[in-house]
């Protein structure tokens, strides 16, 4: 049985997977593994499904770049127009190196700091996503010491559950993000009497890895009934952001495309003024990216045979963390039977696997492809076991660019020193 794989721009053929114009074997020759492999008419096509999805209503897409904050990748979607939404300086100054646009940037997070404060507001940022009463205040006086206005939304907590992992669930009355939905009034009421603030949207995002738009819906039937409330009171707003959170096919999953998960929302969003805005990253990079990987060893076991690869958890963490599963393919399967393998990389740790029970046909020296990688990949990876981090690449149609050098030991070591 052939299914499709889940990136889409990934084929096979003579020479083995190549992705748009390129064979994975030549990448792997010219640059070493593990490296993470990118698409740009993937990562451009996900863009363009929420375009179309929203057609003519005014609307902006904040591309979350904690999903894959390297510059490469942000430069493709700065290019396209869109907006970022970021959750620290780093993040911001990533945008900003990447030719992103401030005034497109929405800051999310729980615990801003005053000085990611003051360089969001001298950058000209669009809008801060305030989790709490007392980020509000301490936004206030940040913002009056410069003589500004910040721009605000509150982040809503609409209390749906997402039906996702919990550790991925995050619009529930126990998390520990957004402000509770009966508070929201009056934080708001209170906002209107600042003095440096400016009260520009309401915001909420309640998971991710959604498969389901009717949560989301919900949600925004919540979210509506209070924007109308606070209408009543005076207080308008320009923006609506319904977050991020549309989940992706890591293996036989069934996600709505960004029409149908869109459509409630934009049903019920119909004749008003408001812009609307989202917050997607899984779904704007995940099957857009790949890890390369060659295998080290093949270690047939009594109960389970090894395929040991040269990456491992520090380079994708998500096996380890969530238990989560992604495809792992051969990139020219040889013409033998396939064998079952716990596919590991070589870090001195039980979790540190890549796939359980996958049944490849291999030999030592192959390479594989641990698809559905873009989305919280690289921006995971660490250098547990002074592993320096992997390279990236971008391909675009015949053309690799590199977007990330192979991280050396040099880097590794920088900033550290024995005693004397
Ligand atoms: C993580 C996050 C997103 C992106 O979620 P995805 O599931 O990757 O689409 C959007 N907004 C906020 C506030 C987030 O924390």
């Amino acid at each position: 049985m052939t299914t499709a794989l889940p990136v889409p721009t990934l084929k096979a053929g003579p020479a083995g997977l190549t992705l748009e114009g390129v064979a994975l074997a030549d990448i792997a020759e010219r640059f070493g593994t593990p490296t993470y492999v990118y698409s740009r008419a993937a990562l451009t096509q996900a863009y363009e499904a929420y375009q179309r999805a929203l057609g003519l209503r005014k609307s902006l897409v904040c591309y979350a770049v904690k999903a894959n904050s390297s510059l490469g990748i942000l430069s493709v979607f700065a290019k396209l127009g869109a907006g970022f939404d970021i959750v620290s300086r780093g993040e911001l100054a990533r945008v900003l190196a990447a030719g992103g646009d401030a005034g497109k940037v929405i800051f999310s997070g729980v615990g801003k700091s005053a000085d990611e404060m003051r360089y969001a507001l001298e950058s000209g940022i669009g809008c801060f996503n305030v989790e709490s009463a007392a980020e509000l205040d301490r936004l206030n006086e940040v913002a009056g010491s410069m003589g500004k206005r910040a721009p605000i939304a509150f982040r809503v907590n609409p209390d749906v559950n997402p039906n996702t992992h919990p550790y991925i669930s995050t619009g529930l009355r126990s998390n520990k993000f957004g402000v509770a939905f009966t508070e929201a009034l009056d934080l708001y009421r209170k906002a209107a009497t600042l003095p440096n603030i400016e009260i520009s949207g309401i915001d909420c995002h309640i998971g991710s890895q959604l498969l389901d738009p009717a949560p989301m819906a919900e949600a925004a039937d919540k979210i509506l009934g209070l924007v109308d409330q606070l209408a009543r009171e005076g207080i308008t707003l320009d923006h609506i952001d319904l977050g991020g959170g549309l989940g992706i096919r890591y293996r036989d999953e069934e996600p709505p495309t960004p029409t149908e998960y869109l459509k409630p929302l934009l049903e019920r969003f119909a004749g008003r003024d408001e812009a609307l805005c989202f917050e997607p990253g899984r779904s704007l990079v995940g099957n857009a990216g790949l890890l390369l990987t060659r295998i080290e060893y093949l270690k047939p076991g009594v109960e389970k045979s090894f395929a040991i690869i040269d990456a491992a958890m520090n380079d994708l963490a998500r096996p380890a963390l969530y238990d989560a599963y992604h495809e792992i393919v051969a990139v020219a399967p040889r013409a033998v039977p396939a064998t079952r393998y716990e596919v590991v990389g070589p870090i001195c740790e039980s979790g540190d696997f890549l796939g359980h029970d996958r049944d490849l046909s291999v030999e030592t020296g192959d390479l594989l492809a641990i698809l559905s990688a873009g989305a919280y990949g690289m921006t995971m990876s660490s250098n547990y076991n002074t592993r320096p981090r992997a390279a990236e690449v971008l391909v675009d149609g015949d053309t690799v660019h590199v977007i990330r050098d192979r991280e050396t030991l040099e880097h590794l070591l920088k900033g550290e020193r024995p005693l004397p």
